[in-house]
Parts: C-alpha cells; sequence; structure tokens
C-alpha cells in the first residue's frame, strides 16, 4: 500500500467515493467521519474504510479531536499536507516558470529558466525537463511524493492528448509534452492553455471563488481568455473557445498574426502599445517612453508604459486609455454574449492596472446590454504573476479532488 502513488497515476484514486471524499475533507476540513457520512449520504462502514484508506495514502490525516455532543469525542480529519507535491509549470514566450507546491496550493519553491530565441521540439522538451528537475531538486520534494505535473502552455493546446499544437512564439507545431514528460519523470502530466490554467487557478484559489460563470482575461504580448461555466472550464468544440485577441474590431484594421485583419490584439496587444508609441515618438512627440527606454525599444511593453504613466507621461496615459476602450469594445461583446458573472484581468498590460481597468470599466457601464449586464464586476487577478503556474498545479488537484462518476 505505501507504493500507491509511485506508479505516478491516480488510478487507485479513480472511483466516485473516493474523490468524493477526499473533496469533503478538503472543503469541510476539519471533519469527522461522522459528518462525512451525513454529507455525503455514504454508509458510515464505507466512509471509515475509504478514509483508512486515505490516511494508509497519506492524503489525510487525524488531527484533532472534536467537540463531542455527548459520547466519545469524535476524532477529526484534514488534508495531509506534508507528505505530497505538485509541480506547475508556465511555459512563456521567453521563460519557463515552475513552482512546487503541497496539497493545498501553498508554493514551497520557485524555479525560472529563460529559453533561447531558437528551439526545436527536442531543445524545448530538454529545457522544459531541466526547469522541471531543478525546481523539484531544490524543493527536495522525493519524486514518489509528487502527485502530478501540470503544464500551462501558451498557444493552442489539445488539453485530452497533452499536444501544444501550435506554439506561436517558438513557431512549432505537435509538441508531445504529455508523453514527453511522463516518459521522462514517470509522473502523471496534464497540459492546458496557459490562460485556461489562469482561469482554473483563479477559480479555485483566485478572485473567481465562489463564482459560477467567469471570464479570466490575459492581456499581454497576446490576449486570450479562458471561460468558467457552470464552474467549469469551457473548451468549445475545438479547443478554441476564449480565442478572445483575435475578436475583430476594425475590418480595415492592421494584419494579425493569425492572418486575420484588425483583430482584438492588433489594437491592444503588447506589441500594438509599443507601436503606437514609436509612431507618436517619430511623429516628433516629446514623452517619458522614449527617454527611459534608451533606444532599446524591445523594453516598452504595458508594465513600461504604466511606469511612464505613473509618473504623468501624456502619451502613455493616453496610450493606456486607448488600450482600456478597445479591450472594453471586446469585453463588451463578450459579456453579452457569455453574460457572466464576473470578469478578471491578468497578465502584461494589465499591469497597467486602473489606467487600462478605468476605460475598460467606463465602456462596460455606457454599453452593456441589460442593467444587470453593465453591473459585471471587473477586478484584478488576485494570483497575479503566479496565476498561470497555480493554475498548472490545478489540474492535477482538479483531477484528484473531483468527484467523476463510474471511476472512468
Ligand atoms: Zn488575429
Amino acid at each position: 500500500m505505501s507504493n500507491i502513488r509511485m506508479t505516478g497515476s491516480f488510478q487507485w484514486m479513480k472511483t466516485l467515493n473516493k474523490s468524493t471524499i477526499l473533496n469533503t475533507i478538503r472543503l469541510h476540513s476539519p471533519i469527522s467521519r461522522a459528518e462525512i457520512a451525513k454529507k455525503t449520504k455514504l454508509t458510515p462502514p464505507t466512509v471509515t474504510n475509504i478514509v483508512a484508506e486515505l490516511i494508509e495514502a497519506n492524503l489525510v490525516r487525524e488531527s484533532e479531536i472534536g467537540v463531542s455532543k455527548g459520547g466519545r469525542k469524535p476524532i477529526l480529519l484534514t488534508i495531509n499536507d506534508q507528505d505530497s507535491f505538485i509541480v506547475g509549470v508556465d511555459v512563456g514566450g521567453h521563460l519557463i516558470r515552475t513552482i512546487v507546491t503541497d496539497i493545498n496550493a501553498k508554493i514551497l519553491t520557485k524555479f525560472e529558466i529563460a529559453l533561447p530565441m531558437e528551439l526545436t521540439i527536442e531543445t524545448f522538451i530538454e529545457k522544459l525537463i531541466q526547469a522541471i528537475d531543478a525546481a523539484i531538486n531544490k524543493s527536495k520534494a522525493p519524486k514518489d511524493k509528487i502527485l502530478g505535473i501540470g503544464v500551462g502552455m501558451h498557444g493552442i493546446v489539445d488539453y485530452e492528448k497533452g499536444v501544444s499544437i501550435f506554439a506561436p512564439n517558438f513557431q512549432l507545431t505537435n509538441i508531445p509534452i504529455k508523453s514527453c514528460l511522463e516518459k521522462h519523470f514517470q509522473i502523471t502530466t496534464f497540459v492546458e492553455n496557459d490562460v485556461r490554467a489562469f482561469a482554473l487557478g483563479e477559480t479555485w484559489y483566485g478572485n473567481g471563488q465562489g463564482t459560477e460563470h467567469l471570464i479570466c482575461i490575459n492581456i499581454g504580448v497576446g490576449i486570450g481568455a479562458g471561460i468558467i461555466l457552470n464552474s467549469e472550464l469551457f473548451h468549445g468544440n475545438n479547443g478554441i473557445a476564449g480565442e478572445f485577441g483575435h475578436m475583430i474590431v476594425d475590418i480595415n484594421g492592421e494584419k494579425c498574426s493569425c492572418g486575420s485583419y484588425g483583430c482584438l490584439q492588433t489594437v491592444a496587444g503588447g506589441s500594438a502599445l509599443r507601436e503606437r508609441a514609436l509612431k507618436e515618438i517619430k511623429g516628433g512627440r516629446q514623452s517619458l517612453i522614449y527617454d527611459r527606454a534608451q533606444g532599446q525599444i524591445e523594453r516598452i511593453d504595458g508594465a513600461f508604459i504604466f511606469n511612464c504613466a505613473k509618473s504623468g507621461d501624456e502619451l502613455a496615459l493616453e496610450i493606456l486609455a486607448e488600450t482600456g476602450t478597445y479591450i472594453g469594445i471586446g469585453v463588451l461583446n463578450l459579456i453579452n454574449v457569455i453574460n457572466p458573472a464576473r470578469i478578471i484581468v491578468g497578465g502584461g498590460v494589465a499591469k497597467a492596472g486602473e489606467f487600462v481597468l478605468e476605460p475598460l470599466r467606463k465602456i462596460v457601464k455606457q454599453r452593456a446590454l441589460t442593467s444587470g449586464a453593465r453591473e459585471t464586476e471587473i477586478i484584478h487577478s488576485k494570483l497575479g504573476d503566479d496565476a498561470t503556474v497555480i493554475g498548472a498545479v490545478t489540474l492535477v488537484l482538479k483531477d484528484l479532488f473531483s468527484p467523476r462518476v463510474n471511476g472512468e
């Protein structure tokens, strides 16, 4: 029994009753066996047997003695957060960020590795393995106690197969991330699009908690959205649900990286901000953006322009307000189609904070379809830079804790 998780698979966990009981303990800890039986409607002997197995597997432990309502005081159960670890990975355009967490998604170790400009599938997988290895070594977590690896990957991802279909920043297609990592580490691996991982992370551990219908928007170099409907990630038929950056906002607009014209990304993504700043500066406009960049135009991104705006630079303020308005139009369209209760904004451009969010909220307040829709909450990500890595960890935890039918 002690080797229960050595296979790196939750095969053993995959029964409805086990995950139901484990999730009940997670949500209501500390809790007694009798209360679990009451909440899950399972018989007390079933609860006792399964709890014994969960304790044996070091996923649950007996913690304290509860208050007695007459008779023997019940022993309370909690999730054992000392003996299981999860690896979360965020693969961006230039950087791999890796974390190791406990079973409550509490970060124990962080590790980052820069990516070279030119990558092949082989060199990318090598770097990915190197980053994960380094994080595991740094955390000193024994490999046989790692429950799973979650990867948030930019671009188009087939989450069922764990394959990166297209990674635009690397110009690579069909990277078999799941199978390569499982072969190397012998640990179950989940792969999801980075923005969808971010949405899942916010839903479980961030500002999305308790919200059934939610949209998380990432505004960085690209613009994407993770859509949560009925508390579940929505993938769509071909896994492109949420490709919000390619919503067309100007039919006569600039060419987009996707081949179409006038996508939201062409007017509100990180490089659009930079282009607009450079155009104005070339036209003779004075701005801190030019002074501070010192000729290194690649440094100009959302956060950079935000810093200039904070110093009162007029051009920076103008660019951010315009960006907020454009994103607001996109968000308004999303609200009218999906009608979420809340929208959470994260990513590089979102770091420009209220300079972008204010004009964005204004558009929604003025133009959404109903008074209810006009009141849609639009707030910042709680997890910030960690949103995607925590989301990647959540991919593993979701599999562990989510009750499933027929042990499929
Ligand atoms: Zn596009």
